[in-house]
C-alpha cells in the first residue's frame, strides 16, 4: 500500500528530504538522528501530555454544528483549535519542539515569523520553559502586525528585525539560518510548519497528529465510527491540515480536502494557491511545490490572511496533490470574508480569517446528507478583527 508518511530520509513521494548548505549539516543531523528516539521515549510523551492537557488545554471539543449542517444539509463537525492557548493550532508544535530542545540540551530558541503568530507560540513556550527567545521577523511584518510584536515583548522575547530583501518572511527565515549556522552547539530553531528540511515536515506533523488523534476518539463516541467521510483544513505551510489528517492518511474511505488561499483570484497575480501555480522547487531545504518565475525566483504570495501566504506548501501537501490522494481547493479573499461572516452568524463563532478559508467549500463543493465532515478550525479570529472591520465595514 502507498503510504502518505515521511520516509526515513524525509521523502513523501518525490518530495521532502533535506536540501541544505553543508554548514547546516551538524545541526539538522543532530536532530535528524534523534527526533524519534527522543519522542519514543514514555518520559517525553508523558511531559508532552501533561502540558497539551494543562497549559493548552486539550482535548479541544469536537463540536457537531447544528445550523450549519442544517443550512449545507450535511453532517459538520468542528475541531476546535481556535480553544488552545494562544488562540490556534501553532502552540502544540511549540510545546513539543521546546521539550525537544531541552532533551537536546539546548539553551537558546530562535524562531522566524511572519505574521507573527508563530513567534507569538515560540515566545509563549519559551517564557513556559524560562528559556531566551530570539524571533526573526521582516521590518516591513514588524510594522504591520504591530499588536503581536508586542505580545512576543511582553512574554519577553527579543524581536529581531530582518532588513535585506523584501523584509518579509523570507527574508526573516534567511536571519535565522545565518543564526543558526553561528549557534550550532547551544541553539535550537523552532520551525512554525511542516516545511524546511527533514526531519522538521514530519517532526511538527508528529506534534500536530494530536488533533486527528483525538477527532478518531471523539468520532467513536458521537457516531460509533472512528473516522469520517472526509477532513478539511486550510493550508498555509501545512501543519494544522497535517495534523488534522494525520490518523487517516493510509485509510482511503476518508476524503482529504486541502483549501489554500487564492487571494484577489488564482489569475490575477496576487495569490497563494500554490497548488494550482506551483511548481517543483526547493525552499527552505525542501523540494516540493513552490510558486516561482521561470528562472526560479520566488514569487511574493498575497492573501488577505497573513497565515496563509506562504509560497510553497510542506512535502507532505505536494505528495498529496501529485498523487491524486487530496483534494485541492483554492478560494478567494472574498469568499473566505464572507464564510467567516457566515460561521460567527450560524455558530457564534468567529474563525480566523485563514480558517475560513476551509469554511468557503460548502459554497462549491457538494456532500450527501449523511455524510461526515470534518473541519479543522485552526484558530479564532480576535486576531482578524480589523481586518473584519475594515472589510465589512462594521
Ligand atoms: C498559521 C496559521 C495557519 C496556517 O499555517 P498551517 O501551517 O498551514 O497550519 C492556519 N490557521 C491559523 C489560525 C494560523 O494561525
Amino acid at each position: 500500500m502507498d503510504s502518505y508518511h515521511a520516509d526515513k530520509d524525509g521523502f513523501y513521494g518525490p518530495f521532502g528530504g533535506a536540501f541544505i548548505p553543508e554548514m547546516l549539516y551538524p545541526n539538522v543531523d543532530e536532530l535528524k538522528s534523534r527526533y524519534l528516539e527522543i519522542m519514543g521515549t514514555p518520559e517525553f510523551q508523558s511531559e508532552f501530555r501533561h502540558l497539551l492537557r494543562e497549559y493548552v488545554g486539550r482535548p479541544t471539543p469536537l463540536y457537531y454544528a447544528r445550523r450549519l449542517s442544517e443550512k449545507y444539509n450535511t453532517r459538520i463537525y468542528l475541531k476546535r483549535e481556535d480553544l488552545c492557548h494562544t488562540g490556534a493550532h501553532k502552540v502544540n508544535n511549540t510545546i513539543g519542539q521546546i521539550l525537544m530542545a531541552q532533551k537536546l540540551g539546548k539553551k537558546r530558541i530562535i524562531a522566524e515569523t511572519g505574521a507573527g503568530q508563530h513567534g507569538v507560540a515560540t515566545a509563549t513556550v519559551c517564557a513556559l520553559m524560562g528559556l531566551p527567545c530570539i524571533v526573526y521577523m521582516g521590518e516591513v511584518d514588524i510594522a504591520r502586525q504591530a499588536p503581536n510584536v508586542a505580545r512576543m515583548k511582553l512574554l519577553g522575547a527579543e524581536v529581531r528585525a530582518a532588513r535585506s530583501g523584501s523584509r518579509t518572511l523570507k527574508d526573516a527565515t534567511n536571519e535565522a539560518i545565518r543564526d543558526w549556522i553561528n549557534n550550532p552547539e547551544d541553539t535550537h530553531y523552532i520551525i512554525g510548519s511542516v516545511v524546511g528540511p527533514h526531519p522538521y515536515p514530519d517532526m511538527v506533523a508528529r506534534f500536530q497528529a494530536v488533533i486527528s488523534e483525538e477527532i478518531s476518539k471523539q468520532l467513536q463516541e458521537k457516531e460509533g465510527r472512528d473516522a469520517p467521510d472526509y477532513v478539511i483544513a486550510c493550508v498555509g505551510g501545512g501543519s494544522n491540515a497535517a495534523g488534522a489528517y494525520y490518523h487517516y492518511l493510509n485509510r482511503p474511505e476518508v476524503g482529504i480536502i486541502a483549501v489554500e488561499a487564492a487571494g484577489k483570484g488564482i489569475s490575477s497575480g496576487e495569490s497563494a494557491a500554490t497548488s494550482a501555480l506551483g511548481t517543483v522547487g526547493i525552499i527552505h531545504g525542501s523540494k516540493t511545490l513552490l510558486m516561482q518565475t521561470g528562472d526560479g525566483q520566488i514569487t511574493e504570495p498575497y492573501s488577505i490572511s497573513a497565515g496563509l501566504d506562504y509560497p510553497g506548501i510542506g512535502p507532505m501537501h505536494a505528495h498529496l496533490f501529485a498523487s491524486g490522494r487530496g483534494e485541492f481547493h483554492s478560494v478567494t479573499d472574498e469568499q473566505a470574508m464572507e464564510a467567516g461572516k457566515e460561521l460567527a452568524a450560524l455558530e457564534g463563532i468567529i474563525p480566523a480569517i485563514e480558517t475560513a478559508h476551509a469554511f468557503a467549500i460548502l459554497k462549491s463543493r457538494e456532500f450527501e446528507a449523511d455524510d461526515v465532515l470534518v473541519f479543522n478550525l485552526s484558530g479564532r479570529g480576535d486576531k482578524d478583527l480589523q481586518t473584519y472591520i475594515e472589510y465589512f465595514n462594521l
